[in-house]
């Protein structure tokens, strides 16, 4: 069995949404139920109140979208990412594109799981199952589809041991991993 692990931001500053695009999308693609895009929507754009730290991942508080350092995203090949991913942009709030930085969007979302006092519960307005780890964390054999990069319920991602390696080849800035046991 492959090896997996979690790649996470260390950043304590998240990306800040720009109000005016939160309130648009609380309006149109956000679901009010769990505060993650509606499980139809595919890649988004994101307007940042905020210039991203300096980090190769991270997410944008209170919409449940990763954004990613573009030199991470290649580094790791756009082309093992093509078939499960799309990718948006990051504008600041003149709206203007940050180009270092893109959104990601995974079809499947992998679960990192906990021991039993972890919560799981299911969207009253979309239906999407939320699962909170709590304890000695790892994923499980069923959940996973045979790809190389999962984007993870916390909008980071899961990667098996061939991406990690490559990932592990540079130095990042405030990027945790941890290696998840397979159950
Ligand atoms: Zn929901």
């Amino acid at each position: 069995m492959t090896s997996y692990y979690e790649l996470t931001s260390l950043s304590k500053t998240p990306g800040y949404p720009v109000k005016d695009w939160y309130e648009e999308a609380k309006r149109t693609w956000l679901c009010s139920g769990c505060s993650n895009p509606k499980p139809s929507i595919d890649a988004l754009d994101a307007y940042l109140a905020y210039p991203p730290d300096d980090v190769p991942l991270n997410i944008i508080s209170g919409v449940g979208i990763g954004y990613a350092q573009l030199r991470f995203v290649q580094h790791i090949k756009m082309n093992m990412l093509t078939d499960q991913f799309s990718f948006g942009k990051v504008f600041d709030p003149e709206g203007s594109e940050i180009p270092e930085y893109i959104t990601f969007r995974s079809r499947n979302l992998l679960f990192i799981r906990g021991d039993s006092r972890s919560s799981f519960r299911q969207c009253g307005v979309c239906n999407r199952q939320l699962y909170h780890p709590i304890g000695k964390r790892h994923i499980l054999s069923n959940d996973l589809i045979g790809s190389s990069i999962y984007e993870s319920q916390i909008h980071q991602m899961v990667v098996d041991e061939q991406v990690f390696e490559l990932v592990s080849r540079v130095k990042w800035r405030k990027m945790g991993s941890w290696k998840l046991p397979v159950w």
